[in-house]
């Protein structure tokens, strides 16, 4: 039934877009395509986990900077924002590539779980799209990757936990400090049956921290204690 089913809707490499080959298959991507991605290396930012050129520093310059304030607590991203995860990620939230997703959550867990499973995390949140955007998308990208993740690693993922809010005035429209508070005013939660100490966020993409803080101020003031994020990718400086 499978190969059938990938007859008719063939897996794609989500480097080159291509239907994987028969040989030559690499952690769902074509061989030569693994190979150009490029993974946050060992030394990394210990807040946000962004990759460092300087091999001495501990944070990044926006964590050395606005770390002390943020709401979550760490986070890790599997690779760099480059050209290539860019492309990727645009097809993955706007061509309907939603299997990039499962692809990169399996990916995620091999190489990120060990840390994810040490910190103990009993939930994963997915970051909400807002309902129309969900209507038109057909699928939440921070979902699909949160329940391939989850699924190898035997981590439940809430993604009802937290709501998006109906959020009307533009972004473009707001200086940074009306957009920090339009974001805060973004989220709500969703459900209240289930009681979890450790979340992670789970995202596709990590530019200004900013959704990634909103939404763990919302957790942290629910309650829980310790809120970690992943995410597919990682820009660079931003401030
Ligand atoms: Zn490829
Ligand atoms: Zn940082």
């Amino acid at each position: 039934m499978s190969q059938i089913l990938n007859l008719l809707y063939p897996t794609r490499c989500p480097v080159c877009d291509r239907p994987l080959p028969l040989v030559g298959v690499r952690e769902g991507f074509c061989e030569t395509c693994y190979g150009k991605l490029h993974f946050v290396t060992k030394n990394r930012c210990m807040i946000c986990g962004r990759g460092l050129a300087d091999r001495g520093a501990e944070y990044c310059p926006d964590c050395a900077k606005y770390g002390k304030h943020y709401a979550y607590d760490r986070g890790l991203a599997l690779c760099d924002y480059d050209e290539v995860m860019r492309n990727l990620i645009y097809r993955f939230k706007y061509e309907g590539r939603r299997e990039y997703g499962e692809v990169f959550g399996r990916l995620m867990a091999k190489r990120l779980g060990k840390a994810v499973l040490r910190a103990g995390a009993d939930g994963i949140i997915p970051v909400p799209v807002h309902p129309k955007r969900l209507h038109r998308r057909g699928y939440n990208q921070a979902k699909v990757l949160a329940k391939s993740f989850g699924d190898a690693l035997d981590i439940p993922v809430y993604d009802r936990f937290v709501e998006r809010c109906e959020n009307t005035i533009p972004m473009k429209n707001l200086s940074p400090a009306e957009r920090q508070k339009n974001l805060e005013n973004a989220f709500k939660i969703g459900q209240n049956d289930v009681k979890l100490n450790v979340t992670i966020i789970m995202d596709d993409i990590y530019t200004t921290g900013a959704t990634m803080n909103a939404m763990a101020g919302l957790l942290k003031a629910h309650g829980i204690k310790r809120v970690y994020f992943l995410t597919m990718a990682i820009g660079g400086e931003v401030f």
